[in-house]
């Protein structure tokens, strides 16, 4: 895939990754009085991991080794399972 901005535009570092979302199910637990906490555990979906895009949907959201993130368009979004 290509970018049109692989480089970081407040350090100029080179794109570390794409910045993705990865949807899971944070496992609940009922207590003996009704109310539910979180039990630990998170089942993670895996296979609906795909990276976070602008509002128009064109653009994807990268990021650097310094943690700055931008969107930049790409030349093939379908690849990248938006
Ligand atoms: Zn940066």
């Amino acid at each position: 895939m290509r970018f049109s901005t692989p480089n970081c535009p407040e350090c100029n570092e080179q794109v570390r990754g794409t910045f993705d979302r990865i949807p899971g199910i944070a496992e609940l637990a009922k207590t003996e009085d009704g109310d539910f906490h979180y039990a630990g555990g998170t089942d993670v979906w895996w296979d609906d991991q795909h990276p976070v895009c602008d509002e128009t949907g064109t653009k994807a959201s990268l990021i650097c080794p310094n943690g700055h993130r931008w969107f930049s368009e790409v030349d093939n979004l379908a690849q990248m399972h938006f």
